[in-house]
């Protein structure tokens, strides 16, 4: 039976499931539905009043099953007319039979493969094409925002990798900065902050105020752009 329940404030949907159990059963599955299962004999109100008192665990696990549903990339199909996305613009795919080969034309990202049904080839192909992207816009970036730190540092060691929780992190003591390779995804602006967010970083390795005022100077409109990086296409919230 379908059942609902405000719990501090927030309506919440569950499942609940008669059946011959001795206590009252709560399961926050990974979908991030919810399901009860408690004998005929508990009263609702005792089924309320339960999850009342888990609510705080009940209402976390459901956030961070959200987080994890938003961070995961979308399930590829690889056929035509399949959104991507490339610094912040909508990319129509286009699948076509021949020599293995990505192009961009305006807003059609086109694939063209021997056997259009080999997805497989599809994906390792577009995966290469973005890894190309990537390392051809964050160098450039990178190679405009080092020059404002050059008196402070040498030059990061700089790593690409798709992350689930960070869209980039600075290893200080190391000297390396690593980006997640989805911000190519995102608005230019957007990718311009996390590099300098990082960069910063070196200075300022915690998220003081001296981090946020050497950031404002550097990037007054660092917050604009940390808005489009929030409300870009995969609307996660990463940290930086
Ligand atoms: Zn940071």
């Amino acid at each position: 039976m379908n059942k609902s329940i405000i719990l501090n404030g927030r309506e919440i949907s569950y499942e609940l499931e008669r059946k011959s159990v001795k206590n009252i059963n709560l399961r926050i599955r990974a979908d991030c539905s919810v399901y009860v299962s408690a004998s005929a004999r508990v009263a609702d109100s005792v089924i309320e009043g339960f999850l009342q008192k888990k609510a705080d665990y009940i209402l976390s696990a459901l956030d961070k099953y959200a987080e994890i549903a938003r961070s995961a990339p979308p399930a590829r199909n690889y056929v035509t007319g399949e959104s991507f996305y490339y610094l912040g613009k909508e990319l129509r795919l286009v699948v076509t039979q021949g020599k293995s080969n990505v192009s961009l034309d305006g807003v059609c990202l086109t694939v063209s493969v021997p056997d259009i049904c080999d997805n497989a080839l599809k994906e390792k192909l577009i995966n290469k094409w973005y890894d190309a992207q990537c390392a051809e816009v964050f160098d450039e970036i990178i190679s405009e925002i080092y020059p404002i730190f050059r008196k402070h540092l040498a030059m990061p060691r700089v790593t690409l990798r798709n992350m689930s929780s960070r869209w980039g992190s600075c290893r200080m003591k190391r000297g390396a900065i690593t980006l997640n390779k989805r911000l190519i995804e995102t608005p230019l602006e957007a990718v311009e902050y996390v590099v300098m967010h990082e960069f910063v970083h070196f200075l300022h390795p915690n998220h003081s105020s001296k981090f946020y005022d050497t950031l404002s100077s550097l990037m007054p409109d660092w917050k604009v752009r940390k808005k489009l990086l929030e409300s870009a296409v995969l609307n996660r919230p990463l940290k930086t």
